[in-house]
């Protein structure tokens, strides 16, 4: 296997982090599944790993709020989850999202996780960071959402803000990334970018064109709703479009962007869209080609093989890496029967984004956008 890269690309590895992320319910084993086909492919010689740790308490309340670290804390000890039945509900825990044992324990690691990634870029000269192990967007300030227990990626990009002035974050995730988005909707140091299924009754509910940021961060919340059935070359196209806009107004110094896997072809959670990990790797190609400081984030992705694929797929594209042709064998190499192709193949079904209707979001972004421009350029006539 080649590699043309130069670029020093950091791998969050510890045993301790994949095993807290194997134990989420709807991802059961998927992080291990994802290393062990990393180490599988020989990615790991182009990679520099890097160990993980646990977030201090600190670096959760950076985005936490104190009742919900407490509850976490009250909790952690009890070996009867069920007492906790009627406080949960409060802190969006129950149903899809159930109360863990050792919750605390689970929320240190898995930011812990992405945390390390962020001080990779910030301080150990590292240009690109990935962390499989997180992306976990649906977190809010006050609990758990959506399969999310705590939001890695807002404490993550909060640690990174201690270097660099403006942040973009790129979510392509099938579901809105509303968590992040809240965190930082009134500020305009981080943009936050979500491309997603979007429509009445489609989770999160948010994430419409019109959902732009509030106050200081009016117009830093872009979000690209689409319909059911992207394809790759829809997604690839209006992701390009509406990205180069974003550069052009924005101009990040850093890029944080979450890889939710669950809008390939076949997902069962997600179901909606028609994309291959072709979609990814050239997204992330387009991304990379700006040349800044970027942590790459995983996220949903509930067709476990296929979404190791994916990953893979991307670490290769990010390390500058060629794949082998078929899945080698490794012990889990029984998960990517029959075929055992890399490949994630797309369904005949209809794409409903039309091109009047691609058109006419990349219009409305564009016209948001100028008032990000209007703003960006009276700040730095301010500063001279
Ligand atoms: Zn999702």
């Amino acid at each position: 296997m080649s590699s043309n890269c130069t670029k020093k690309v950091v791998y969050i590895d510890s045993k301790h982090l994949r095993k807290e992320c194997d134990r989420i319910p709807q991802v059961n084993g998927r992080a291990t599944l994802v290393h062990e086909l990393i180490v599988a492919c020989g990615l790991l010689n182009h990679l520099t790993p890097v160990p993980s740790r646990l977030a201090t308490e600190e670096e959760i309340s950076s985005f936490h709020s104190r009742l919900y670290i407490d509850f976490l804390q009250q909790v952690n000890e009890s070996d009867d989850l069920e007492a906790h039945e009627d406080e949960q509900e409060e802190f969006g825990l129950g149903y899809d999202t159930p109360l863990l044992s050792r919750m605390y324990d689970h929320v240190r690691v898995i930011g812990g996780g992405s945390v390390v990634a962020a001080e990779a870029l910030t301080s150990s000269g590292a240009e690109v960071a990935i962390n499989w192990c997180g992306g976990w967007h649906h977190a809010q300030r006050d609990g758990a959402e959506g399969f999310c227990y705590v939001n890695d990626i807002a404490m993550a990009i909060l640690k990174m803000c201690k270097k660099f002035q403006r942040i973009l974050y790129v979510d392509m995730d099938l579901h809105h990334g509303d968590g992040v988005q809240n965190a930082f909707a009134s500020t305009s140091r981080v943009m936050t970018l979500s491309l997603h299924h979007h429509g009445p009754g489609i989770y999160p509910c948010s994430g419409d064109v019109t959902d732009v940021g509030i106050s200081n961060g009016r117009y830093y919340a872009v979000n690209v709703p689409l319909h059911e059935g992207v394809s790759d070359s829809t997604y690839c196209d209006v992701f390009q479009k509406v990205t180069e806009k974003v550069f052009d107004t924005y101009r990040p110094d850093a890029l944080v962007v979450q890889c939710g896997a669950d809008g390939l072809h076949g997902d069962p959670v997600g179901c909606a869209f028609n994309l291959t990990s072709e979609t990814y790797t050239t997204c992330a190609s387009l991304l990379l080609s700006r040349g800044l400081p970027t942590l790459f984030l995983g996220g949903g992705g509930y067709n476990l093989p296929n979404t190791a694929r994916c990953w893979v797929a991307l670490t290769a594209a990010i390390a500058g890496c060629k794949l082998p042709a078929e899945v080698p064998e490794h012990d889990f190499l029984g998960e990517y029967g029959p075929y055992f192709e890399f490949g994630v193949q797309p369904s005949l079904r209809k794409d409903y984004n039309t091109k009047e209707y691609i058109d006419s979001i990349v219009q409305q972004i564009t016209e948001n956008l100028k008032h990000v421009e209007l703003k960006e350029k009276s700040q730095s006539s301010e500063k001279r």
